[in-house]
């Protein structure tokens, strides 16, 4: 039998999914924009499904910063806008930088969840290290997430998540634009195949990796929450406490195998900082493994 304890250590199952849903709800609007835009407005003035150029459209859609500009020039113009339309989309729709710019400073629609992550990570050392009979003050995570380093901890972790979120965008926007381009100039005209081109690309690139982000980002920020405690309740040594899975056949359960090096392993703070996650879906934690002296 397997805990829930056991099977999710870090105790991020949830705020995992509810990240990566908040990312792949915001890309999936971003295909609807596709839908509205190419097919309903038809703004490049394409045809239904063959290569016959059909006249305007008679649809009208407010105009809107991401909304795809209306274009009737070359087709080198029209691979241009939509170049500029997805870029522009990615940004406002699922990137959502803007009205923070390069300063988010924890505005960040993700920064609740890596915030809370980073907490959970201080929970998880305060519980560990009472278990190993250290010390440990009666205080709220959130207020000891307010001294120390943990703020400036805090703040690089949140940065990062959006890093890597716009590393996710300006991928999904290039390659949706790339697809775009190679059908559009190898003579497909069709607006229902060219928006499913596009939007192919934002469930394959945009969707995919906005989930394993999410469960990276989350773990990455509990792991470094966790450590960073460690060091403040004088825990010098960690060992690995692996996650526990279930195998659905035998019905018995071992640890995941990518991290059984873990269990048990012995190593100082610095050598355990950055060691999860060691895959996208890790849930594994480090423990005490000095006894208070
Ligand atoms: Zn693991």
């Amino acid at each position: 039998m397997v805990t829930a304890q056991e099977n999710d250590p870090q105790n991020l199952v949830d705020e995992k999914r509810r990240l990566g849903g908040a990312i792949a709800g915001r890309f999936r609007d971003l295909k609807g924009l596709v839908i509205a835009d190419l097919i309903e407005r038809d703004a490049l003035g394409l045809s239904l499904s063959g290569s016959t150029a059909v006249g305007e459209s008679s649809i009208s859609v407010t105009s809107g910063a991401s909304h795809l500009s209306e274009t009737r020039g070359s087709d080198a113009e029209k691979v241009a806008a939509v170049g500029d339309w997805l870029r522009r989309a990615t940004t406002n729709e699922v990137l959502e930088t803007e009205p923070f710019g390069n300063d988010i400073s924890g505005n960040h629609y993700t920064s609740t969840y890596v915030t809370g992550a980073y907490e959970t990570g201080i929970r998880h050392a305060d519980r560990s290290a009472r278990a190993a009979g250290y010390d440990v003050p009666d205080e709220e995570a959130a207020a000891v997430a307010g001294a120390g380093n943990h703020a400036n901890r805090i703040e690089s972790h949140n940065r990062r998540v959006v890093d890597d979120l716009r590393g996710v965008t300006t991928a999904t926007a290039t390659q949706a634009t790339r697809q775009f381009s190679d059908e559009f100039s190898s003579g497909n005209r069709s607006r229902y195949q060219l928006a499913d081109e596009i939007n192919d690309r934002v469930d394959k690139i945009g969707i995919t990796r906005g989930r394993t982000l999410a469960r990276v980002g989350l773990a990455r920020a509990h792991h470094d929450g966790s450590m960073e405690r460690f060091g403040e309740l004088g825990i010098e040594l960690v060992t690995g406490r692996a996650e526990h899975v279930r195998f659905t056949t035998a019905g018995d359960s071992g640890v995941c195998a990518q991290c059984r090096f873990l269990e048990g392993n012995v190593y100082t703070l610095e050598e355990a900082r950055g060691m999860i996650p060691q895959h996208p879906g890790c849930r594994c934690v480090f423990l005490p493994a000095n006894p208070p002296s």
